[in-house]
């Protein structure tokens, strides 16, 4: 994946995309696999907004069957589906637990309608990947971290989780073999109207620091909360936000789900990268979308909910590893509680032809960018029809799954890779991972984890600064590694890391520093002090 910036101006575009988040990602992804041509601009790195900053499930949405949302969990059920099997590596499933304690607002009776249906919305009703019943003893045996004293039963039932940067990334590379331009860090800054109809826009590359006119016959809003920025007539929309909190390790293979005492709402404690991720929060939002951040009362709100139901451990403030917040585009509604309001998706077309996506899920966000698609081809005269549906992804070896990633974990072993850091680089890269291994083989000492806790291995963190369109430090250590939310890193290792990378991607001391400020500013080393670099 490289960046190439004189692309842009080099030929009209059937469409352009504004906004490289999962929406944008899949709408050029299928854009340019039904032949069209396609530019993708974002104004940051990939995925650097809502999409780095989920819950890293795709799921139905269990909870949406409360407001009766059918259509929508049934709907995102479908594409959990045919994740699972088109993208193993980048979709896994994850099983969750429901403990039923004295007094839960969801008791025995409620939990079994609802996940009878769930698995019947699904297709897996009395399969294996049905739900399960629990008794008392059952359940705290599989959840020791929890306190027993008021468990009553409780119910397991299965989603899938991901990597939701790296998911991003995947359809951006994708999206960049079918023949889409694809540029971070740059921005739409103005449209360029000809007879009342959009044909183009100005858009400022950051890196470059230069501004070019980008000319296309259709043109595309993902900008997610930045959405009425560049749209012509006013939308309805509200925004909430969503903190989660990164813990040390609590649970093994398996997620909870939980409902909060002070408002009755569902927050999850999930594991990840071997920690665990614990959120989120679901409040109102009218503050600066440039500036979301993590707030005291979201950290004790999900502290003491968490501290609620655990027996084996109690959290402090000073066991938060790492923490990120996101801003929800939500359509409009007469319903009150953020919680309550639909998470479906919408697509409005102005009097200028612009089409904008509003809203959404981003396990549905793959159904959605085809309907947009759908759109730019009716509005073009083409005949094109979707071909992301039941696509193996771009990274999915062409071989069986299973046998290719056990003649992987075998190799792996071989060049001294610990058994966790080499599942994870599956996951992470697919079939991508041999190349990983040349470096290995070139280099042995690539093969160490980068910090010992983290099942992350130096040649990974090359092959991410060498192809990944890494343009700045947080691209590569929030996003294509989030070593900054899974790791209290200290300015030392900071540095030690920069010291792997910095020849790679041609950073000077200058560059270094930099980069290293940029990082402090975001809050990255809060609390700690960066030494500048001396040259
Ligand atoms: C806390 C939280 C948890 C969630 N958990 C889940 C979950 O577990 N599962 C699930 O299915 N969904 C979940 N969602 C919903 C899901 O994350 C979002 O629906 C999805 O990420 C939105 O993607 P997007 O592409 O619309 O927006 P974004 O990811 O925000 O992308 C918009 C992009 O546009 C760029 N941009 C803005 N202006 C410009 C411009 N002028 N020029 C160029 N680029 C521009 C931005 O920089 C940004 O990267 C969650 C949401 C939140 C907030």
């Amino acid at each position: 994946m490289q960046r190439d910036f004189s692309k842009l101006t080099t030929q009209p575009f059937d469409v352009l995309i504004c906004g490289g988040g999962i929406y944008g990602a899949w709408t050029a992804y299928d854009a340019a696999l039904r032949g069209l041509k396609v530019a993708l601009v974002e104004q940051g790195d990939w995925a650097s907004a809502t999409s780095s900053a989920s819950s890293k499930l795709i799921h139905g949405g269990l909870r949406y069957l409360e407001s009766l949302d059918i259509k929508l969990v049934k709907k995102a059920l479908r594409e959990r589906q045919m994740l699972l099997q088109v993208a193993p590596h980048r979709v896994w499933p994850l099983r969750f637990g429901i403990p039923v304690f004295a007094g839960s607002r969801l008791n025995r009776f409620r939990l079994k309608i609802g996940l009878t249906l769930y698995d019947y919305l699904a297709g897996t009703l009395g399969g294996s990947q049905a739900h399960r019943y629990f008794s008392r003893g059952v359940f705290a045996e599989y959840f020791p971290c929890l306190d027993p004293s008021s468990l009553i039963n409780g119910f397991s039932y299965l989603d899938a989780q991901t990597d939701d940067a790296r998911f991003t990334l995947e359809l951006i590379d994708g999206a960049l073999s079918a023949g889409a331009v694809c540029l971070n860090y740059c921005k739409v800054t103005e449209f360029i109207e000809h007879n009342g109809r959009l044909c183009g826009a100005k858009v400022h590359s950051s890196v470059e620091d230069q501004s070019v006119d980008v000319f296309a016959r259709q043109i595309v809003n993902t900008t997610g909360q930045w959405l009425s920025e560049i749209q012509p007539e006013p939308v309805e929309y509200r925004l909430t936000k969503g903190v989660h909190l990164i813990l040390p390790k609590i649970l093994e293979n398996e997620a909870l789900l939980l409902t909060a005492q002070a408002d009755g709402r569902v927050f999850f404690m999930i594991p990840w990268y071997g920690l665990t991720l614990l959120g989120t929060t679901d409040t109102p939002y009218d503050g600066d979308i440039e500036q979301v951040k993590v707030e005291a009362d979201h950290i004790d709100y999900l502290l003491t909910e968490a501290n609620r139901v655990l027996k084996s451990v109690h959290w402090n403030k000073s066991d938060i590893i790492g923490q990120y917040a996101g801003l929800r585009v939500l359509k409009q509604s007469p319903k009150t509680s953020p919680s309550a309001v639909s998470r479906d998706w919408e697509l409005k077309i102005a009097y200028n032809g612009l089409l904008t996506s509003i809203g959404g899920k981003f396990t549905s966000a793959r159904e959605d960018a085809a309907q947009i698609v759908n759109t730019i081809c009716h509005n073009l005269g083409l005949n094109e029809s979707c071909q992301t549906d039941g696509k193996a992804f771009p990274w999915l070896p062409e071989t069986d799954y299973r046998q290719w990633s056990a003649t992987i974990l075998a190799n792996a072993k071989s060049l001294y890779i610990d058994d966790e850091s080499a599942l994870w680089l599956i996951k992470r890269h697919a079939k991508r991972v041999p190349l990983i291994f040349e470096l290995i083989a070139n280099a042995p000492h690539l093969a160490k984890r980068i910090i010992p806790s983290l099942p992350f291995i130096v040649a990974d963190l090359v092959f991410c600064a060498r192809h990944e369109m890494v343009v700045h430090l947080d691209d590569l250590l929030r996003r294509r590694m989030p070593l900054f939310i899974l790791s209290k890193m200290t300015p030392a290792e900071c540095r030690a890391i920069t010291d792997i990378i910095a020849t790679t991607l041609a950073w000077d001391t200058d560059k270094l520093n930099d980069e290293l400020a940029i990082c402090t500013r975001k809050g990255f080393f809060s609390g700690k002090t960066i030494q500048r670099l001396e040259k």
